[in-house]
């Protein structure tokens, strides 16, 4: 399978992955909860995640709106 980078670390996710699953375990229940909703939304969510992590912000506290 074609893998991407992870944004979150050095490593590899698949393409229907935001993070590799590793990241993704330590992502917050409600932050992973609300990425993984698609709907008119999800570009937003996922705009905030990258700017999280983008300013070094802590997977483990990075939270997305709605
Ligand atoms: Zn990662």
């Amino acid at each position: 399978m074609r893998e991407l980078n992870c944004p979150g670390c050095p490593g590899r996710r698949t393409p229907r992955q935001y993070l590799c699953s590793a990241c993704w375990r330590t992502l917050p229940a409600v932050t992973r909860g609300r990425l993984a909703r698609r709907d008119q939304h999800a570009g937003l969510r996922l705009r905030e995640l990258h700017t999280a992590l983008a300013a070094r912000t802590p997977l483990g506290v990075i939270r997305v709106s709605r």
